[in-house]
């Protein structure tokens, strides 16, 4: 018969300093399958190490270990993992059960790592600790356990993958004689049923109870015999059908998910505390993605309500131009001629006069502007009551008068519509005919304006004087209005023989606006981004913590077959959930905050897009993976048996 394990010449060395500690010295030894092994020997001989290297949990500084004729000296840590997770099941005289897993939970975890079934394997948990006598266990948490018990539930949870090769150092170690006799009992039961089980301990009545007992002394096999002359040949093991090769992404996604949620659960309050970071973070940037887009579509609409598409020319070189008042060029005909191309839609000219409005016993000083029909569409004006002037009024001269709300209000404080009702302006009487709706924009002044059409302001009051103040211009739609103001300018040079006046395009004030826009939303978004990145040290500040408080749990995870890589996706899905945990609740929060009641609403108008948290949760996400890499790279790369003998 080939023997299952075969260890020849096999060393272990460990170097603490300078200093070299042989703990195994060329040690020979072949077990075949079906055995039961007592290892014996005093304190400090060598007996766990020889057991760590038995189960790969830990590799020999030389010789050579076939497992059912593999060599396993040029595994990789990944192959090793998988080789315990079928062939080998540990149980460890501290149990090792993890303290927030019911016993079912901690019986399943070596399945998990097998690519079971979730079905399947809570299934087969059950049925084993139904049968090593926990049935009514199953949910009791390892601190409701006795020793005994929760020894059993180790024993479960080595036989769930088949349990091969049961490797168990000093199971007995820590149980009373009576518990312990009773574990003994059952892996004397196994090993009736043909797995093969090497024990370690230092009781010679356990060992006692072995058909080969192998004495170490040093690092060095000193006695190798047998209690039994004829041992009755077991049944040879069976091995359970294995699971899947790997289980399917989406179930080792879900698992580890599971596994983080738990661990979650488990500190409550810090993974809270840790996640505030993210929460505030996320807050503010879902906040200020949203106050930038509030802000920027009031002012849009704003200089929209100012009138788009519209070309304003005045005389002089620029707003303030001294020598403006003398230069005479500008004048109605203008206005006429730039009418007859086919990019303007409409032309107004402006007169303007300014001085006392007069009614009743009420006296203001207004500016009154002398204006076509076309200036209201022009400049975006609308009308509250009554109606504007049209063509005829203009060229009747007539004297009619259309008064901003600003001009209402004063002369008219108790009459919402004022019309029909006459004022006095310079000793010349004026019907008003229409009142204009208040502008909700914050441009423009607190100026009383009333319009007149500009025949009348010529004739009445600025006399034969023909020079105008100004042109507005709107542009047709289509038509870009930058073009449209270099071919006015052209037009304009041509009929007054050179440019003495200035043109002012209000897409300006968009451009302004826009560029000052974006220098703001890039300064408060790198301070959102602040935000996150401290949240996210945060959260790997406490994933560090997390992963050396969690040392020994990983170790264990490990002996039962987590590859490295299983490793990392738990960690790495711990720091996305806290952050993605984090975002939702920073999201709530950024609509709690919108949906507050302002008192100044409309100074922090707020628009929450779909866009803004789609940002925040995908930085979210960013964060978790960035700062969760570096303490799920610890854990996964710790070495299981400096892990599982981690206090
Ligand atoms: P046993 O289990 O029989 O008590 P061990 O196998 O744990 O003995 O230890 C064997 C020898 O190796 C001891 O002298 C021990 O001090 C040493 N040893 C064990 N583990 C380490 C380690 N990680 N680093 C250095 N020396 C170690
Ligand atoms: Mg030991």
């Amino acid at each position: 018969m080939s023997a299952l394990i075969e260890l020849s010449n096999i060393s272990r060395v460990y170097y603490t300093g300078d200093e070299a500690v042989v703990a195994l010295d060329s040690v020979s030894l072949s077990i075949n399958a079906g055995e039961l092994i007592a290892i014996v020997g005093a304190s400090g001989s060598g007996k766990s190490t020889l057991m760590n290297i038995l189960g790969c949990l830990d590799q020999p500084s030389s010789g050579s270990y076939r497992i059912d004729g593999q060599e396993t000296a040029a595994l990789q840590p990944d192959e090793l993992a998988r080789l315990r997770c079928q062939h080998f099941g540990f149980i460890f005289q501290r149990y090792h059960l993890m303290g927030d897993l019911s016993a079912a939970a901690n019986v399943e975890i070596p399945a998990i790592y097998d690519g079971a079934e979730p079905a399947s394997r809570s299934e087969r948990a059950k049925t084993l600790l139904s049968r090593l006598g926990l049935g009514d266990r199953l949910r009791h948490y390892p601190s409701q356990l006795s020793g005994g018990q929760q020894q059993r539930v180790s024993i479960a949870r080595a036989l769930m993958n088949g349990g091969e090769i049961i490797l168990a150092d000093e199971p007995t170690g820590a149980l009373d004689s009576k518990s312990g006799e009773m574990v003994m009992g059952v892996l004397k039961e196994l090993h009736r049923e043909g797995h093969t089980i090497i024990l370690v301990t230092h009781d010679i009545h356990v060992a006692e109870h072995a058909d080969r007992i192998i004495e170490i002394r040093d690092g060095k096999i000193i006695a190798d015999r047998r209690t039994r002359e004829n041992p009755e040949q077991p049944p040879t093991h069976s091995r359970r059908s294995q699971g899947a090769a790997s289980s399917p992404r989406g179930r080792r996604f879900l698992d580890a998910m599971k596994m983080a949620f738990h661990a979650m659960a488990g500190h409550r309050m810090r993974t809270f505390l840790t996640m505030l970071g993210i929460i505030i973070g996320v807050a503010a940037v879902v906040l200020v993605t949203a106050l930038g887009t509030g802000t920027q579509r009031k002012v849009l609409s704003q200089l929209t309500e100012l009138g788009v598409s519209t070309i304003e020319v005045y005389p002089g070189k620029d707003w303030g131009d001294e020598r403006a008042s003398s230069i005479r060029t500008l004048i109605p005909e203008d206005a006429d001629a730039l009418k007859a191309q086919p990019y303007i839609d409409s032309v107004s000219p402006i007169l303007s006069a300014s001085g006392n409005v007069q009614y009743a016993n009420i006296s203001v000083s207004a500016e009154i502007l002398g204006v076509g029909e076309s200036y209201f569409k022009t400049g975006n004006l609308k009308l509250k009551a009554g109606r504007l002037f049209d063509q005829g009024d203009i060229q009747a001269k007539a004297q009619l008068a259309v008064i901003d709300d600003n001009t209402r209000k004063r002369l008219f404080p108790h009459e919402l519509s004022p019309v029909g009702k006459i004022i006095m302006f310079k000793q010349m009487p004026v019907v008003i005919c229409g009142v204009l709706a208040p502008r909700t924009t914050s441009f423009g002044g607190r100026n009383l304006q009333i319009f007149v059409p500009f025949t009348t302001v010529r004739s009445r009051i600025t006399g034969q004087e023909t020079s105008l103040y100004g042109l507005t211009i709107r542009v047709v739609r289509q038509i870009d209005t930058r073009l449209a103001e270099g071919a006015v300018s052209e037009l304009l040079t041509q009929r007054h023989g050179r440019k003495d006046f200035f043109v002012f395009n209000s897409d300006q004030y968009r451009k302004t606006y826009e560029k000052t826009a974006q220098t703001m939303s890039l300064l408060i978004s790198s301070v959102a981004a602040i935000a996150l990145i401290i949240g996210g040290i945060g959260v790997m500040n406490i994933m560090l913590v997390s992963v050396t408080e969690r040392t020994k749990e990983i170790g264990l995870r490990m002996a039962v077959g987590a590859r490295r890589r299983d490793i990392m996706l738990q960690f790495q899905i711990e720091a996305i959930t806290i952050c993605l945990t984090g975002a939702v609740l920073g999201i709530a929060l950024a609509l709690v905050v919108c949906a507050l009641p302002g008192e100044d609403s409309s100074d922090f108008p707020m628009v929450l897009t779909g866009g803004a948290i789609g940002i925040a949760s995908a930085s979210a996400i960013t964060v978790g993976l960035l700062f969760g890499y570096l303490p799920a790279r610890n854990a996964a790369r710790l070495d299981p048996v400096v892990a599982l003998s981690r206090e």
